[in-house]
């Protein structure tokens, strides 16, 4: 098993230099214990790299990009109890029209800041692939003009 805790901790650690370039305060709660699940240490360090650095690329300069642990929540869709781990920022959110396709490969919503940060538009493919493989969900909720949160739950086994 992996602790999810501390791969958010270390993911934290390695995406500070790029969210201080781009003015974005990284803040991580709950992940002070350890929060334990099966799975692959690297595939999920690489889930949680791929949305935080999004949550910098697109939260917006100045703003503050939140990652929350929960343990233990009870999820609709999910048959027992789970870990959730939100990635939340502040940028202009995501239409609802282009979520069903965030997860496809290539599909960049057009925006200006999608062409401007450069980039291919796999991350979240790799991201739904992974979380598939832990029988986990990617759940997408945004608001436009406010944000967007993203949302892994893994089953604990
Ligand atoms: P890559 O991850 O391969 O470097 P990418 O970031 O463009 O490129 P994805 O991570 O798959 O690709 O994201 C797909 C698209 O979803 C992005 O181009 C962007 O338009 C949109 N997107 C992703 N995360 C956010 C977010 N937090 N806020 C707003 N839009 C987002
Ligand atoms: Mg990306």
């Amino acid at each position: 098993d992996v602790d999810v805790s501390a791969i958010l901790r270390s993911v934290v650690l390695s995406l500070s230099p790029f969210a201080q370039k781009q003015n974005v305060a990284l803040v991580l709660e709950g992940a002070e214990g350890s929060d334990r699940v099966m799975g692959d240490q690297d595939q999920l360090t690489q889930v949680f790299t791929n949305l935080v650095e999004n949550a910098i690329k697109y939260g917006g300069a100045g703003r503050q990009v939140s990652i929350c642990v929960a343990a233990h929540t009870q999820e609709p869709t999910m048959r027992g109890p789970a870990l959730r781990v939100d990635v939340a920022d502040q940028g202009e959110g995501i239409a609802q029209e282009h979520i069903p396709r965030l997860t496809q490969r290539f599909y960049r919503v057009d925006s200006h800041r999608s062409r401007e940060m450069g980039g291919t538009g796999l991350g979240l493919a790799i991201v739904k692939h992974i979380i598939n493989r832990h029988r986990g969900r990617l759940r997408i909720e945004s608001y436009a003009g406010k944000g967007s949160c993203f949302s892994v739950i893994l089953p604990y086994e």
